[in-house]
């Protein structure tokens, strides 16, 4: 199984990061791809994939961080991204929901990031809230020169995950396809399964049973099992066909068979 978003990093696993590794290699879990979110949390990212095998980074500002973002930044998430297992950068977007950073410069900041990874060939890792047409309108700019995107916690409704998918995107889905009613269960039960691929966002959003505890990778099995009840096949199937996306997405395919 692969974890393709979370922030082992963060403050919440301080004192108990290396069991949460353990216990989601335990479970199966063998890839873990932890987010950067500002420059801070990108080294730590980096960092933590120099440690383990089985965590690779991703390095970018997050929008409610957008309004720290200079030249510095970029300059340091330039050499950052050479590091052999920053496999993306992210999560970079727009949160109008939120807005933390003023909507122009997380605009500007969102424009810059997306050049910088068709600049480094390296796909991008998504985040958007109350904010979905416009990043939709901003990625479209970038589609053909970019080599991914994934809209990470998808937002959107069927027809929205089908502008996506047809602008050449992934999307992953995470604890809140278990929460009852979800309208994301709805989506995650018809969009093709060949473009979901499964998340935790740790420490946020625990799936059931563990919902409003703290969340950790382990529990991806949780929105796995979640999601092979929601379309009538088995966890296995899921766990085959969502791995081999996110070895696709983040070009990890060499490292392992299929
Ligand atoms: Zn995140």
């Amino acid at each position: 199984m692969i974890d393709s978003h979370c922030h082992l990093d963060f403050d919440e696993f301080k004192d108990r990061r290396d069991e949460a590794i353990s216990e989601a290699l335990s479970v199966g879990v063998h890839i873990i791809v932890n987010i950067g979110t500002d420059l801070e949390t990108s080294r730590n990212s980096v960092q933590l994939a120099d440690v383990h095998d089985c965590i690779y980074a991703t390095v970018g500002v997050h929008p409610h961080d957008a309004r720290k973002y200079n030249k510095e930044t970029e300059a340091e998430l330039v050499q950052l991204s050479d590091h052999r297992k920053v496999v993306a950068i992210g999560e970079i977007g727009l949160d109008y929901y939120r807005d933390l950073s003023p909507r122009n410069i997380q605009q500007r900041v969102f424009h810059k990031q997306l050049e910088l990874a068709v600049e480094k060939k390296l796909p991008v890792v998504i985040h958007t809230r109350e904010a979905f047409r416009e990043t939709v309108e901003i990625v479209r700019e970038y589609s053909h020169r970019l080599t991914g995107g994934l809209f990470h916690c998808f937002p959107g409704t069927v027809s929205d995950a089908y502008d996506v998918i047809d602008l050449g995107f992934e999307i992953s889905f995470g604890g809140v396809i278990t929460f009852p009613k979800a309208k994301m269960a709805r989506v995650a039960s018809e969009v093709p399964l060949k473009h979901i691929l499964l998340e935790t966002d740790s420490p946020y959003l625990a799936p059931v049973p563990f919902r409003g505890k703290s969340n950790q990778p382990a529990y991806v099995r949780f929105v796995r099992d979640k999601l092979a009840e929601l379309r009538g096949i088995t966890a296995e199937e899921v766990e085959t066909i969502t791995d081999r996306n996110s070895r696709k997405f983040f070009r990890l395919v060499d490292m392992f068979e299929g």
